[in-house]
């Protein structure tokens, strides 16, 4: 990948998101585009910064700890999207803005407590693919932990992030995607205190498309930004 295509590359993201939302009437400002900039170096981020770009998202905790400061005083969002280990959430929680993965309870807690009056967004990862490595909470297990993140100072429970299964044909995950839909309608009740489920963290680079179409407000988008990657 050639750096001064990167840009290039996210005006092309950019104008998926604005032709889909078209095709659905809805207004693609409600749809945050997240560059997953994983294994990737500084430099492509810094490409990607300096054409406006602002949302960036990894997924290790020690890959995001050791890019974070290569920006500081920037204006730049980091996100948080992979698995998260209780031990590693200090490293971080002081400095990430958006944490998409959250499976426990006690994840919250350790954001929370390592937050140093940094806020945080988060998003509770819902296991929407019944692939058990992809992670995430089973959809009967959230409004437990729903019911029990309204009192938190600096984490704000923003929403759900779901992972559809891999698949050529996007078509056949469009099922995935309205099943997390559907979660983030029926549990608009738990809002309460610190939970104020707004955001759905759903789509990637080959079905962004139909995400959008079943009512994405955040797009995780790494290859077709960045290029394709040796590993995860
Ligand atoms: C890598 C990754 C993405 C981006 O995947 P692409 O297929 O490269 O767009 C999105 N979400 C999560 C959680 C990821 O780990």
């Amino acid at each position: 990948m050639e750096k001064s295509q990167i840009c290039e590359n996210i005006e092309k993201v950019k104008g998926k998101i604005e032709s889909t939302c078209k095709k659905i009437g809805r207004d693609s400002s409600g749809v945050m585009l997240v560059a997953v900039s994983k294994t990737k170096p500084v430099s492509y981020i810094q490409e990607a910064l300096n054409c406006g770009q602002v949302e960036f998202g990894e997924n290790r905790m020690q890959e995001l700890e050791d890019k974070i400061p290569e920006f500081d005083g920037k204006k730049i969002s980091w996100h948080m999207i992979g698995n998260l280990q209780t031990n590693k959430i200090k490293l971080i929680a002081d400095k990430v803005n958006w944490v998409h993965s959250i499976e426990k309870l006690k994840y919250l807690k350790e954001f929370e407590k390592r937050s140093n009056g940094n806020k945080i967004n988060a998003l509770i990862q819902v296991n929407i693919s019944g692939e058990k490595q992809k992670g995430g909470v089973e959809p009967e297990d959230l409004a437990q932990i729903l019911e029990s993140a309204t009192n938190f100072e600096n984490v704000t429970v923003c929403g759900l992030m779901g992972m559809a299964t891999f698949t050529d044909d996007p078509e056949d995950v469009r099922h995935e995607f309205k099943l997390l839909k559907n979660l983030f309608d029926e549990h608009q009740e738990f809002n309460s205190g610190s939970v104020k489920l707004r955001e759905l963290s759903m789509g990637m680079s080959n079905d962004m498309e139909v995400a959008i179409e079943e009512g994405a407000t955040m797009v995780r988008v790494g290859s077709e930004i960045f290029g394709a990657r040796n590993y995860d």
